[in-house]
């Protein structure tokens, strides 16, 4: 169960055997993806997120012309952290799968920086995938 769902939100930790090795790439590309102010990018969205679902409640409120009781208070509130968590777990998947694939070409696989592809033994220069051209060492 947790080894298809890694295989569904970052494919690329499958070209490292299971065990140590894959764990140490995955931690590293947690970390990396916190880094520096990375972890700002998550604060972030969850401002704007609570901020425009505010608006748009009160704005709604007001249209329909009801109070803006605290039940909708909370359910607007309730939305917006739900959906903040998505959307910044979604953030936080795209940033791991960009270290995990920088790591993969520092450990000598070849890889696709924009899409993921595995590019071992490519000649052509340009990636059969998205047709990005391929950056490697
Ligand atoms: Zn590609």
């Amino acid at each position: 169960m947790k080894d298809s769902l890694e295989r569904l939100l970052i494919p690329e930790l499958a070209r490292v055997e299971p065990g140590a090795a894959r764990r140490r790439l995955r931690r590293r590309a947690f970390f990396c993806a916190l880094d520096n102010w990375g972890w700002l990018i998550y604060l972030l969205i969850f401002v704007i997120i609570y901020v425009v679902f505010e608006v748009v409640a009160t704005e709604c409120c007001s249209w329909l012309g009801v109070a803006y009781r605290r039940w909708v208070r909370a359910a607007t509130r309730g939305l917006a952290n739900g959906v903040g968590f998505l959307l910044a777990l979604w953030v936080l998947r795209i940033r791991m799968r960009g270290s995990v694939r920088r790591q993969l070409i520092q450990r000598g696989l070849p890889t696709c920086l924009a899409c993921g592809y595995n590019l071992t033994g490519n000649v052509s220069g340009v990636c059969p995938e998205c047709g990005r051209e391929i950056e490697q060492p």
